[in-house]
C-alpha cells in the first residue's frame, strides 16, 4: 500500500471584512451506473440515441407496470462500496420519492433513502506527496434517473426526452469532511478515478454521467473542531446546496463565490437560509433556486412494488474476490516495482488505460526508462495530435521493442527520437525499421577509442583543463559524437573518456 501520512484537516481560511472564516464541504455525487439496462427495466441506456427511443413501458409508468431490479446495476452498487471500503449492507430497500415534475412520468423517483445497500466508507485523497487526508462516505445508494426536459428548441413549447428515465444511478454522500475548493476538485478526481477502474460508472462528467451537488457552510475557526468531537452538526453553520456542478473548475469557483457570499451576509448580522443554488459561471455567482420553505416535501415510503433488497454474503465475498487493482494499489506497485517517482506514477496511473499500457512496456524492462518514454514523447505527441492512449499509433509492443534496442546499445537515444517518429507516422517492426534506416550505434569500441585517442593528442591543453575539472570532460564525449556521426552511445564514451583521462 501506499505509504501516506494523514494530515488532519487543513481548512481553506476566507478573511472577511470582520473576521476569518472556515468553510465546509460535504458532496452529494450522483454517478450513472454503467450498465446496458435501466435500474428496473430492459431498456438500452445508450447514450445519445434518439429521444424516447429507450423507453420501456416501465420507464412510461404505463398503467400496471412493475419494477424488477436489474441484479447487474446491484452488483455495481456493491462493487463500488467496495471499492470505497464500505460496509456492504445485505438487505437494503427502496423507497418512492414522490413529486410531479414532467420529466417524471411516475410521480416518484425509486430511491433508497432509509436503508441504502452502502454504508459508510471512505475516499483518501492525497493533497501533496504522501500526504493524505481521508474524506468520510456516508453512504451510497441506488436511485432512478429522471428524463430531460427540454426547453431551447422551439419559442412556444417545451419537450421532454424520457430515455434518461429510470437509469441507475449511485448517490455517494460524503460527511462534511471537505475543507476546500482543492480539496473539493481532488475529492471528486479521486472518487471519479476508483470509479472508472471499477468499471462502475464511466465518470463522464460532460454528458452528465457524474455530476456533484456541494453542500457549502462556513463557520469560525475552533467550531470544526467541535463538530468533529461530537458529530454534532449544531456547531457548524447553516449550508447552501450547489445543485449539479458538472465541472471541476467550476466546483472550485462556486464554493468561493458562494463562501463569500455566506460570510458577507454573516458579517452583517443576518442569518444564512438554508437553500438549493444554482451556479452561474457567466456571472460566476450562485441564485436561489428554492429556498427551505418551498422545499418539496417528498413523502418518503418504502415503494410497494419491491420486495426488500436481501443479497448473500458470499456473493459479495464473490465481488471481492474479482476487485481489480484499484489507484493507490497501483500507484504504490509502481513506485515499489519501477522505482518511480510520486509523480511519474501519479501520471501513469490517473487513467487506467495509460497504467495498462506502461504495465504492458515496463514488464521486464527498465521502469524509469519505460515511464520517461511514455510521459514525455508518447503523451507528448498524443497531447499534439489531441488523441488519447486508446488511440495510439505505436504500440506497447512498439515502444518496449525500441527500449529494447536502446538498452542493448543497439540505438542511441537520439537514434529512438527518431524511430520513434518513424513508428508513429509510418509503423513496423522497430527492429526492422532501425536496421532497413541504417540506425545503428557504434558499439565498435575501437573506432570510439580511435576518434579519442586523436583527439587527446590534437588537444593537450584540454586535457589538462579536463584533469582540474572534471566536468570540462564533456567536451571531450562531445566531439567524440560529433567525430562518430551521432552514432556512438554516449554512456560508453563518457566512460571512456574518464577512463583515458584517469578521472
Ligand atoms: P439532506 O438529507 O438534507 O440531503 P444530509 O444530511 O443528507 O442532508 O446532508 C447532505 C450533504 O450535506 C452531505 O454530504 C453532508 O455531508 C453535507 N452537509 C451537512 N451539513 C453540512 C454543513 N453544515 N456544511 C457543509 N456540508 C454539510
Ligand atoms: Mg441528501
Amino acid at each position: 500500500m501506499l505509504d501516506l501520512t494523514f494530515e488532519a484537516p487543513k481548512p481553506k481560511l476566507i478573511s472577511g471584512a470582520k473576521h476569518d472564516w472556515e468553510l465546509v464541504i460535504g458532496m452529494e455525487i450522483h454517478a450513472q451506473v454503467s450498465s446496458n439496462a435501466k435500474l428496473f427495466s430492459g431498456a438500452s441506456t445508450t447514450f445519445g440515441a434518439e429521444p424516447n427511443s429507450n423507453v420501456s413501458f416501465v420507464d412510461a409508468a404505463m398503467p400496471g407496470m412493475l419494477p424488477v431490479i436489474n441484479e447487474f446495476c446491484v452488483e455495481q452498487a456493491v462493487r463500488s462500496g467496495l471499492g470505497l471500503k464500505a460496509q456492504i449492507n445485505l438487505r437494503s430497500a427502496f423507497d418512492r420519492k414522490n413529486y410531479f415534475y414532467p420529466d417524471l412520468p411516475q410521480g416518484y423517483q425509486i430511491s433508497q433513502l432509509y436503508h441504502p445497500i452502502v454504508g459508510e466508507g471512505e475516499v483518501i485523497v492525497e493533497m501533496a506527496p504522501g500526504i493524505a487526508r481521508r474524506v468520510r462516505i456516508e453512504r451510497i445508494h441506488l436511485e432512478q434517473d429522471a428524463g430531460k426536459s427540454i426547453h431551447d428548441m422551439d419559442p412556444t413549447m417545451s419537450f421532454v426526452d424520457l430515455n434518461r428515465t429510470g437509469v441507475a444511478l449511485m448517490e455517494i454522500v460524503s460527511r462534511p469532511d471537505i475543507r476546500g475548493p482543492e480539496e473539493a476538485a481532488a475529492y471528486v478526481a479521486k472518487l471519479r478515478q476508483i470509479l472508472r477502474y471499477l468499471g462502475t460508472c464511466d465518470g463522464n462528467m460532460q454528458n452528465g454521467n457524474l455530476r456533484a451537488d456541494v453542500n457549502v457552510s462556513v463557520c469560525r475557526p475552533g467550531q470544526y473542531a467541535k463538530y468533529q468531537a461530537t458529530q454534532d452538526f449544531s456547531h457548524l453553520g447553516t449550508r447552501c446546496e450547489l445543485k449539479n456542478m458538472n465541472s471541476m473548475r467550476f466546483i472550485q469557483m462556486a464554493i468561493e463565490v458562494e463562501a463569500r457570499r455566506q460570510i458577507a451576509i454573516l458579517e452583517d448580522g443576518g442569518t444564512v437560509d438554508q437553500e438549493t443554488r444554482l451556479y452561474d459561471p457567466d456571472r460566476n455567482e450562485t441564485r436561489s433556486m428554492r429556498s427551505k420553505e418551498e422545499a418539496y416535501d417528498y413523502r418518503y415510503f418504502p415503494c410497494p412494488d419491491l420486495l426488500p433488497l436481501e443479497i448473500e454474503e458470499a456473493w459479495v465475498d464473490d465481488i471481492r474476490a474479482r476487485m481489480p487493482e484499484l489507484p493507490d494499489e497501483k500507484k504504490a506497485r509502481f513506485m515499489r516495482d519501477f522505482g518511480l517517482t510520486d509523480y511519474d506514477a501519479n501520471v501513469l496511473t490517473a487513467e487506467l488505460d495509460a497504467a495498462n499500457f506502461f504495465d504492458e512496456v515496463a514488464r521486464g524492462r527498465d521502469g524509469k526508462q519505460a515511464a520517461n518514454w511514455i510521459i514525455n514523447e508518447l503523451f507528448g505527441r498524443l497531447n499534439k495530435e489531441g488523441l488519447t492512449i486508446a488511440d495510439t499509433p505505436v504500440s506497447a509492443t512498439q515502444l518496449g521493442g525500441m527500449i529494447d534496442l536502446i538498452a542493448k546499445g543497439e540505438i542511441t537515444s537520439k537514434m529512438a527520437k527518431d524511430l520513434f517518429e518513424i513508428l508513429w507516422t509510418e509503423g513496423g517492426d522497430p527492429a526492422e525499421v532501425a536496421a532497413a534506416r541504417g540506425m545503428k550505434a557504434v558499439t565498435d569500441t575501437g573506432a570510439i577509442e580511435k576518434a579519442l585517442d586523436d583527439l587527446i593528442a590534437a588537444n593537450p591543453e584540454q586535457v589538462e583543463k579536463a584533469k582540474v575539472n572534471a566536468k570540462l570532460a564533456g567536451w571531450f564525449t562531445g566531439q567524440v559524437l560529433k567525430a562518430t556521426g551521432g552514432k556512438a552511445n554516449p554512456a560508453v564514451v563518457n566512460a571512456m573518456v574518464a577512463q583515458k583521462l584517469g578521472l
